[in-house]
């Protein structure tokens, strides 16, 4: 399977290093949200949208203006997943599925670029975004995202064991090879992606993390106004470290069998793009 990276979405709050830990701190942070093209025998699937073409035309409406305040985003329409799958050669109405970690605006916002698509989503996330419990919950998912009317693919329950997790394994008209993997606690129903590109694993785990050092088996880290950041925004603080203790040590003892990777980490997200990403060497218990 053939899988191309794309960010779809260059955020860049104040902050500097205490975001994306790389050096100065009195310049603006630069993150991703990285977006998946799968080239697969069911046709192109996206996993992911990023913040999508209608971010240019109308910010306001699509992502609200204290989103916009706090994370500066490029609003470049040229920048949009569907404008980069027509530079890179396909038709984007041929993206026939989009698979999503969870429903927030920097996820799904590209999901009205593809009305034709059916959308994998877990559905406590769907239940979340329908039927908010909170007031928080009602402010993150942005209905304008959801007016064309999604066709949508929701799944319950936890599905078949995969490497310490719990997958829904079959997704409908995806191949095998694609599973959602629940992993609560961003939001009530955030699930991790896993793909077998045929080449090794790929788990892109969405917003379960954001920093790559929180998943450094020995001395886990994240820059401090990130970690806050995290914390802000969760919804499930003891699922959230949970399932980020689960996923160090996925990486610790299948490390060079499962690559993972998050939407945000933008030196995560280069080294993938720039076809450098490197297995890690497990650690055997
Ligand atoms: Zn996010």
């Amino acid at each position: 399977m053939r899988v191309h990276h794309l960010n779809a979405g260059t955020l860049r709050p104040l902050g500097g290093r205490l975001i994306d830990g790389e050096p100065g701190l009195l310049r603006r942070a630069t993150m991703v949200c990285h977006c998946l093209l799968l080239e697969t025998d069911a046709g192109l699937v996206l996993v992911e949208t990023g913040i999508g073409a209608q971010a240019a035309h109308r910010p306001d409406e699509w992502l609200g203006r204290r989103f916009l305040r706090l994370t500066n985003p490029d609003l470049d329409a040229d920048r949009s997943a569907v404008r980069q799958i027509a530079r890179l050669g396909f038709d984007p109405n041929d993206v026939r599925h989009v698979v999503l970690t969870h429903l927030d605006l920097d996820h799904a916002g590209g999901l009205a670029d593809f009305p034709q698509a059916t959308v994998h989503v877990y559905a406590e996330e769907l239940r979340a975004a329908q039927r908010p419990r909170s007031l928080r919950e009602h402010k993150r998912y942005r209905a304008a995202h959801f007016a064309h009317g999604p066709k949508w693919a929701s799944y319950e329950g936890l599905g078949e064991p995969w490497r310490g997790f719990d997958a829904v394994r079959e997704l409908k008209g995806l191949p095998p090879e694609i599973l959602l993997i629940p992993l609560a606690g961003h939001t009530r129903g955030h699930a991790g992606v896993a793909v077998d590109t045929g080449d090794g694993w790929l788990l892109h785990a969405g917003d379960a993390y954001f920093h790559p050092g929180e998943l450094d088996p020995d001395r886990p880290h994240c820059p401090p106004a990130l970690a806050l950041f995290e914390s802000l925004v969760q919804t499930e603080k003891h699922a959230r470290l949970h399932n980020q203790q689960r996923l160090r040590e996925l990486a610790r003892h299948q490390g060079d069998q499962v690559r993972i990777l998050s939407a945000h980490n933008a030196a995560e997200y280069r080294q993938y793009a720039t076809g450098r990403a490197q297995a890690r060497r497990p650690v055997r218990a």
